[in-house]
């Protein structure tokens, strides 16, 4: 038996949910991209994610997290390690008056309808967002000029080594597409949101409106992780948002194998069909080498990379 074998075994044992071996990761990339897995876990709840943390430390083998894989680029040659997936096992949601406590696994559309539904707003700027709550918190996501972080009271993680712990408002550090977690190495749980009342039928119409202007501007056939590159203060106030940034220097349409920067928003870029993860970050380099000489900026990326050996980071930080 290999040792990828015999782990997936001791996993099976643990009951910690279902575990592939071999699993394609462009299977759980919105960009469609990526090679295989050793081990993939959904975990069936927190217990099978502490099981699984368990025989990876006694196993020593790397250990990546993902949500809805929305905004992460993973390499060609997959992950030598174990991927976890926060999924439908830790995807629930109970609403207490204005308290919404709901499970990192929860897709963040799904959390946006519920509410308004119950009669909560404060989460209309996040139906179109294709991603899990639990990278929504991660990334501090968001649109409309608001961020998920504007509604949250507590948010429970775990460590590497199972202990839990809880974040208030203030300890997760939330600013513009940042929180605490992309410094810390914690496993995000669940999340305590505090909305205001609203009137459903306005919350819905709300965001009716809100996925009619993404859908006008956005391309929505073609394989993409949303904003490559984040939006930076200085540089918005000199030249504007990256996506005008990128135009202005002509970038639209500019392709690397079958990686393009999208003619429709040019801060997407989308997989015309077999783009790899070399494409796409030599078309990421292309595009910041390009804007720095207009510009004398450098653009930071919101996409993340996921190496093969398991390190995640802003993927300007692999270049
Ligand atoms: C078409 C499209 C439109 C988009 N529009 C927007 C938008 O309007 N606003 C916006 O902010 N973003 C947008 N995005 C980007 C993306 O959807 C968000 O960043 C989303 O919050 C990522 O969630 P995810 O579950 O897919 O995370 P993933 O992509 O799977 O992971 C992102 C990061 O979060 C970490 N992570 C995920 N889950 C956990 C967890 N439970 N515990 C600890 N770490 C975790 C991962 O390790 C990774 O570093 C868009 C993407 C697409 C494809």
């Amino acid at each position: 038996m290999t040792k990828i074998e015999n782990v997936a075994k001791l996993l099976g044992a643990k009951n910690v949910g279902t575990v592939l071996t071999d699993e394609l990761l462009a299977k759980h990339s919105t960009w469609k991209i990526g090679g295989q897995a050793d081990i993939f876990v959904i975990p069936a709840g927190s217990q099978g994610v502490n099981y699984t943390l368990q025989v990876a430390r006694e196993q020593s083998l790397p250990v990546v997290i993902i949500g809805g894989g929305s905004n992460l680029l993973f390499d060609d040659s997959g992950v030598r390690g174990i991927v976890i997936k926060i999924d439908a096992g830790l995807s629930y949601i109970e609403i207490d008056d204005n308290r919404i406590k709901a499970g990192a696994g929860v897709w963040v559309p799904c959390l946006a309808r519920t509410a308004g539904k119950a009669g909560l707003s404060g989460l209309e700027h996040i139906i179109g967002i294709p991603g899990s709550l639990g990278g929504l918190l991660f990334m501090n996501g968001g649109s409309q000029r608001k961020n998920i972080g504007e509604c949250v009271s507590i948010v429970r993680v775990m460590d590497r080594k199972g202990k839990q712990y809880e974040f208030s408002r203030q300890e997760c550090e939330f600013a513009y597409r940042k929180s605490v977690f992309q410094e810390k190495d914690f496993i995000i749980l669940e999340a305590e949101l505090e909305c205001p009342s609203g009137e459903p039928a306005a919350i819905r119409r709300e965001m009716l409106s809100i996925l009619q202007s993404r859908s006008n501007k956005f391309p929505r056939k073609l394989p993409n992780c949303g904003s490559v590159f984040v939006s930076d203060p200085a540089m918005y106030k000199s030249f504007g948002p990256p996506g005008k940034v990128i135009e202005d220097c002509m970038l639209k349409g500019a392709a690397v194998g079958d990686a393009e920067v999208s003619r429709q928003h040019a801060n997407f870029i989308v997989n015309m069909g077999k783009a790899t993860s070399s494409d796409v970050m030599e078309l990421i380099d292309m595009v910041r080498r390009k804007v720095h000489q207009q510009t004398s900026c450098w653009f930071r990326c919101e996409v993340r990379y996921v190496s093969t050996a398991g390190e995640i980071k802003p993927l300007h930080r692999f270049l």
